[in-house]
């Protein structure tokens, strides 16, 4: 690059956020500042591919798009992974159920959810790691935890000691105890020292993936794909951990233990961003309640613009009720925004972006874009990509 390309370059990326492009960049998210220089690694938690995309599943990736972008245009080359897990007891009981093959589920479902992103106009990550690509890693990682002591193999099982890890995330026993159960990690099964270990590297049932290890025939646990996948692609840390407010605890708690047992680096993750609950009338948005808004279906009758405005206009921490009846304030929302960027004048764009900068405020940028007008608003809308 010469040098007047490599100086109009930095101009443009201070341009992008009013901060001088030398220094520093610092980003609250989550109660945490972020002080970032040169490059940041995300890594969201993407999906199992065995059901059509909900809104709930929407509103996390277009945060984190959102993020992506925001940590972009401070001019930090912002490096995102969003995985697939393509091995995984949900898959394998849905594959079961419908009769299909799970590899052939996964495929399928995984192309409807590419679709149902690209009409979201969420940006392709860089790296989009499936977990059947990574046993080798996972292998690797519960090998690490043996070395450490911090995992013990039993009867071809590798179990994690997670006697910790719910007090480390700030819950009690009982509340962790549920959740755990609620996602699969049996704190009943007596063949592990406690009820909090979970599964590095298990063996396989008949009839599911298999691979082999010097531990028998198996594959690995959920959160150890993910442990295993982020170590493999991003590095022992990475700057922004992203995922549903649900994957909380277990799933990003044993993560973020297993990696750091693993590489003896703490923190995992130097900041969390956990995308709150979408609900129809009070109830989580699940496929058991029978509740499911489908982003397909939406986006039938509403522009895929007005629908992102729609999830982003809000704290992102916080759950919310959706109701249809209320994509029509967002549609007008966003034609007034439109109708802002029309307005002559310069608008500075400092005035509409900072408040990204501050935990993501999307309802104070779009406020003082629809204030400001012009370029402000402009900006806004190309970094929310709502145009
Ligand atoms: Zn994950």
């Amino acid at each position: 690059m010469s040098q007047r390309h490599m100086t109009s370059a930095v101009l443009d990326a201070a341009q992008r956020v009013g901060a001088p492009p030398a220094a520093p960049q610092h980003l609250v998210l989550g109660g945490s500042e972020l002080t970032l220089v040169g490059s940041a690694r995300v890594y969201v938690c993407g999906i199992t591919p065995y059901d059509v995309t909900h809104l709930g599943h929407a509103a996390t990736f277009v945060w984190a798009d959102v993020l992506a972008t925001v940590l972009d245009g401070t001019g930090v080359e912002t490096r995102t992974c969003r995985n697939v897990t393509d091995v995984d007891d949900v898959l394998l009981e849905a594959a079961r159920r419908r009769g299909a093959h799970f590899d052939e589920l996964a495929l399928t479902q995984e192309a409807v959810f590419d679709h149902s992103m690209r009409a979201l106009r969420v940006a392709t990550p860089a790296h989009q790691p499936r977990a059947r690509y990574y046993v080798d890693a996972v292998v690797q990682l519960a090998q690490a935890l043996l070395d450490a002591g911090a995992a013990y193999e039993r009867d071809g099982t590798v179990w994690f000691r997670g006697a910790d890890v719910a007090a480390r995330s700030g819950l009690d026993r009982d509340d962790a105890r549920a959740r755990s159960l609620a996602y699969g990690d049996r704190p009943d099964d007596r063949a592990k020292d406690d009820p909090f270990d979970v599964p590095v590297w298990r063996p396989s049932s008949d009839g599911e993936p298999a691979w082999p290890s010097v531990w028998g025939w198996g594959r690995p646990g959920w959160h150890a794909e993910c442990a295993a996948m982020a170590v493999a692609v991003q590095g022992a840390s990475v700057d922004v951990l992203v995922g549903g407010e649900d994957l909380l605890f277990p799933h990003h708690a044993y993560q973020a233990a297993m990696a750091e047992a693993a590489t003896g680096v703490r923190p995992f993750a130097r900041a969390q961003l956990h995308v709150g609950e979408v609900r129809v009338a009070g109830h989580k948005m699940a496929k058991s309640t029978g509740n499911l808004v489908l982003v397909d279906d939406l986006l039938r009758d509403v522009a895929p613009a007005a629908l992102r405005l729609h999830l982003l206009n809000r704290p992102y921490a916080e759950a919310w009720d959706f109701e249809p009846e209320r994509l029509d304030e967002s549609q007008q929302l966003l034609e007034a925004l439109y109708a802002a960027a029309a307005r002559p004048g310069p608008g500075d764009p400092a005035v509409a972006l900072g408040p990204l900068r501050s935990d993501l405020d999307v309802p104070a940028a779009v406020a003082a874009a629809l204030d400001e007008g012009g370029e402000a608003a402009r900006r806004l809308i190309g970094v929310l990509r709502l145009g």
